[in-house]
């Protein structure tokens, strides 16, 4: 058991900040909460906390990628179609690598839980090393992670019937799934038990019906997540009528068990059924600006019933900030409607994304996992909370309990030196990659993505 003496503490977004306040923790799992009695500060294994405690910070949406995709891959006047297809040219650098950095700059924002999709082509070997480097990742940094292996087997570049001119190589068959995922189950079944495995459709309109059913009968107790209606296009891409929405509904992929990403494009109906249905939607205001996407009107969700969560998509700039995000949440919001207060976007990050990945936390309450963020900060309220604060006031993260931030010295100079090495990969394959991308660039149309059905 520990006991931890809290100098001030905000037990959930819509609480007061309440001073001298013990948490007691026991297998990971918070016991109680109450005011500081003498006998706490007697026990030996009581842990003082100078500054604010509050719930851990989930990102919801992530790719575990250390540096935003779009850095290097958006052109100047590049539409979203084209900046997808660019994607494909950006350079390799060493997944476990990348994972781990930003698994590192996760803990540093404070953030406690994340939700990972992995989105790759390749083949069954290629996919579970991606899977197993993104669990080491986690594992070594004790970042709580729910993993979602991402599936597709229908071009992503064109419409069903169209040449896009340009299609990646597929390296797993559909009829390999299955299996597959029966190793990704016993990889993380393997793993510590911070690490959960959730499967999905990267996005619905890039599966078969064919597809969708076997992720379907698959799934088993598994979380589903999806990126769904992140642009207008895609939320058309069939040209039949039915929406990506109503495909994953239809395959009993939509429940209290679903969290989608995105959801720029959803009409009052939709957001009904997403309401009735329990699914959470993730909101990335910072990755919808940055690709142009449009802007998701997120207090439509809430009258609607429907939980947010929040996540940074990897295109945080420069580095993972989920109280920028909060703020990014909010300002979109500004200029929507302007109804969302910093009480909602604070939500969002901790018992939405608690919702979202299905773990009993985001809030300090028994019961919930122990997984706690400690500022230096002077807030007095969650409005200053949010507008002020920042990763450079994150003093100490605990996940189940246990300390994971700060690093040592040591620690902090191997992740240094990792990212050096990561950044330098990408420098030096710069003028490479422009040759690349621009090569398949010159070979897509847009017509083919926008137009052809
Ligand atoms: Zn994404």
């Amino acid at each position: 058991m520990t006991v931890f003496l809290c100098e001030r503490m905000l037990r959930s977004a819509d609480a007061e900040i309440e001073p001298n306040m013990a948490v007691t923790v026991e297998a990971g799992r918070i016991l109680s909460v109450a005011a500081i009695a003498e006998q706490d500060r007697a026990r030996v294994d009581a842990i003082s906390l100078p500054g604010l405690t509050m719930p851990g910070l989930i990102d919801a949406h992530t790719h575990l990628r250390s540096t935003p995709a779009i850095e290097q891959s958006k052109l100047p006047g590049l539409e979203f179609a084209q900046w997808t297809v660019a994607l494909n040219g950006m350079t390799p650098v060493p997944q476990r690598l990348d994972a781990e950095v930003a698994a590192v700059e996760a803990l540093r924002a404070g953030v406690t839980g994340v939700q990972v999709i992995l989105h790759s082509f390749g083949d069954r070997q290629q996919r579970l090393a991606e899977l197993s480097d993104a669990i080491a990742a986690l594992e070594q940094t004790g970042v709580r992670g729910l993993v979602v292996v991402g599936f597709t087997d229908q071009a992503e570049y064109a419409r069903p019937g169209a040449d896009s001119g340009f299609a990646p190589h597929r390296g797993m068959l559909l009829e390999e799934w299955p299996g597959f995922l029966d190793q990704a189950r016993a990889l993380v079944a393997a793993a510590s038990d911070t690490i959960s495995l959730a499967i999905g459709p990267v996005a619905p309109q890039w599966c078969s019906d064919q597809a969708l059913e076997v992720l379907a009968a698959a799934r088993g107790e598994l979380r589903v997540h999806t990126h769904l209606h992140e642009s207008d296009t895609h939320r058309e891409w069939l040209g039949d009528g039915e929406t990506p929405l109503a495909r994953l509904h239809r395959h009993g992929l939509l429940g209290s068990f679903a969290s989608v990403a995105h959801g720029v494009h959803l009409h009052g109906d939709e957001l009904a059924l997403l309401a009735e249905l329990g699914v959470t939607i993730v909101h990335c205001p910072n990755s919808n600006e940055c690709l142009g996407v449009g802007q998701a009107a997120v207090s439509g969700w809430l009258a609607a019933g429907v939980q947010p969560a929040l996540g940074m998509d990897s295109q945080a700039t420069p580095k993972a900030d989920m109280f920028a995000e909060m703020r990014a949440a909010l300002e979109t919001s500004r200029l929507c409607d302007g109804l969302l207060e910093p009480v909602n976007v604070l939500q969002f990050a901790t018992l939405g994304g608690a919702a979202a990945t299905g773990a009993p936390s985001g809030e300090i309450a028994p019961g919930k996992f122990a997984d706690l963020v400690v500022l230096a900060s002077s807030a007095s309220t969650v409005a200053e909370l949010v507008s002020e604060s920042d990763p450079g006031d994150v003093r100490a993260v605990f996940v189940g309990g246990a300390a994971r931030w700060p690093l040592s010295a040591q620690q902090l100079e191997a992740v240094d030196a990792r990212t050096v090495e990561l950044q330098q990969i990408v420098s030096l394959d710069s003028a490479q990659r422009q040759s690349r991308i621009g090569a398949l660039l010159s070979n897509f149309t847009l017509e083919s993505y926008g137009g052809a059905r």
